[in-house]
């Protein structure tokens, strides 16, 4: 018995949040089939490198142009397996995608050129340094499904322009997904061991990360990172962690209630509050707080909930009945503790056995889990505060730090705090967005991750560093070979001085002791 069950394959289903359909069921790829795509894409990443940047942008552009056409489809996919509206998968996965490509495009050749390094020391004059950019080989890829486009896809369009060959292991939630952006780029002319999907679950991103990859970005929660980090460390994997958050919004005393009312509702129901960026805490000063509440509250109230294939919903469901628990249960405990339900604050069976009411709670502490774990669902929670410096120590008391947001009139208010609060990113009267800011880095600090993703910085994290020093003298033997003694000493003492005596008087007299070594007799 326990032999069959060892042998019988693992299955993962892919299922529509919103109805509870089927879509499709999958085998998990096996060790053996995990294995045997990275040995693949060992053998193909020569000729993809080979290629050169050009080709490889020529390549990313076709991918671009067919990802445009087929944008309706593709946020259709992303509906029909993730449940985020219609509207939402276009503008926060095809558009970001589409966007991460002209990044890339316009930018990726010279980034990954060959960078002179100027030396400043009078000893490395003669030679000419420079910094040359080199893939890594293959770049594994763990992705959530929050996200189920846009992150694998910035991710890999970053790692295949800069030369790698890449294999990717979506979540088991959305395997379809992950098959649509396969078919995407193979079409585009990326060869089909340079880019491979395996579909499976948390055992067959396990298997990745035992296998010969080179690198792993992994995006996910924070538990799941720990562990990953844990085993590459065994055995020296670089990883890129993108981790959970528990994003504050600080609405300071001069802030428009109005708009950062809005944001708020926005910046905390989006794909129904699963979005890494969310808005998880609310801190609002008390001058404002009751009619910031009222504001959040009319406007959760007139959200319509629903299937996000219907044009006119705002929120969708939540992705599985797991997640929903977790909800209602911060919710829960938030009420038992004193919070106020403004909005919200129970399922909606009626609609289906994901979805959630948008929830506004008031009156919240920051001893409950509902303001210190990711809840990642539609709840917006609110805690009035009476000083900037207050708001900073709450929004700073996480274990998170991924980012973070301050709504004021005054932008240099702004900018002021934002250099207080530990986190990757700290938007002034914006939240989430930067997440679609092409140029921007995105990557957390504390337990939000290591590393980052994006713009200028995410490309260099898929190529190693290699500096290349070339001696334009051939046939001068260094100064500072052997032999050694006591003339050597005085002479290389008259170096440093040249270089660091606070008088001059004494740097040019080091100069002249130091300038019998470069006729000295060396071995
Ligand atoms: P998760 O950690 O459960 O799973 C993420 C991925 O890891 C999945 O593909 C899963 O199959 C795989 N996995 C699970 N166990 C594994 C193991 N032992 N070894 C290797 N792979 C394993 O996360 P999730 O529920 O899919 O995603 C939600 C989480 O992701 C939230 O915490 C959210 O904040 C975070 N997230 C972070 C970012 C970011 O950019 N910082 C973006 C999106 C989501």
């Amino acid at each position: 018995m326990a032999n069959d069950l060892q042998i019988a394959a693992r299955r993962v289903a892919s299922v529509n949040p919103a109805t509870g359909e089927i879509l499709r069921e999958f085998e998990c790829s096996s060790d053996d089939e995990v294995l045997a795509a990275v040995a693949r894409a060992r053998a193909a990443q020569p000729g993809w490198r080979d290629l050169g940047v050009g080709r490889r942008i020529a390549i990313l552009r076709n991918f671009q142009r067919r990802l445009h056409e087929k944008k309706s489809e593709i946020a259709e996919a992303i509906t029909r397996e993730a449940g985020k509206p219609r509207t939402e998968a276009l503008v926060t996965e095809v558009l970001v995608v589409l966007d991460a490509a002209r990044f890339l495009i316009e930018n990726a050749h010279r980034l990954l050129a060959d960078k002179p390094i100027p030396h400043g020391s009078p000893a490395t004059k003669l030679k000419s340094g420079s910094l040359l950019r080199e893939p890594y080989g293959i770049i594994g890829i763990i992705s959530p499904w929050n996200y189920p486009f846009s992150i694998p896809a910035t991710e890999t369009l970053a790692a295949l322009v800069a030369g790698n060959a890449v294999v990717l292991k979506p979540s088991e939630f959305t395997s379809l997904v992950a098959l649509e952006l396969r078919s995407l780029l193979r079409a585009a002319g990326v060869p089909e061991d340079v880019f491979q999907v395996i579909v499976g679950d948390g055992a067959a991103g396990a298997a990745l990360l035992r296998s010969r990859i080179d690198k792993l970005v992994f995006t996910g929660s924070v538990p799941t990172g720990k562990r990953i980090a844990t085993a590459a460390a065994e055995r020296l994997l670089p990883v890129v962690l993108e981790l959970g958050g528990k994003d504050p919004m600080l609405v300071l005393d001069d802030a428009n209630i109005d708009v950062a009312s809005s944001a708020a509702v926005w910046g905390a129901f989006v794909n129904a509050g699963q979005a890494c960026l969310s808005v998880e805490r609310c801190y609002v000063h008390r001058s404002l707080y009751e009619n910031f509440l009222t504001a959040c509250t009319e406007k959760t109230k007139k959200l319509r909930v629903g299937s996000g294939m219907d044009l006119e919903t705002d929120v969708g469901p939540l992705i599985h009945k797991r997640q929903l628990r977790i909800v209602a249960t911060h919710v829960e405990e938030a009420k038992s503790c004193g919070a106020r339900i403004l909005a919200g604050g129970v399922p909606l069976p009626e609609l289906g056995a994901n979805f959630y009411a948008p929830t506004v709670l008031a009156d919240v502490t920051h001893e409950i889990r509902i303001m210190r774990e990711e809840t990642f669902g539609p709840v917006l929670p609110v805690m009035a505060f009476d000083r900037d410096e207050e708001a900073v120590r709450l929004a700073n008391d996480s274990e998170y730090g991924l980012a973070a947001s301050i709504w004021t009139r005054d932008p240099k208010r702004g900018e002021r705090l934002a250099r207080q609060i530990q986190a990757g990113t700290i938007m002034v009267n914006d939240v989430i967005s930067c997440f679609g800011i092409s140029e921007a880095p995105h990557g957390g600090f504390k337990a939000s991750g290591i590393g980052r993703t994006h713009g200028r910085f995410g490309l260099e994290e898929m190529v190693r560093l290699k500096y290349l020093d070339v001696d334009r003298m051939p046939g001068m033997k260094k100064v500072w070979w052997y032999s050694y003694g006591e003339r050597f000493a005085r002479q290389m003492e008259g170096f440093v001085d040249f270089q660091f005596a606070r008088k001059w008087g004494e740097r040019v007299s080091g100069a002249l002791r130091a300038a019998g070594s470069v006729g000295r007799t060396k071995l």
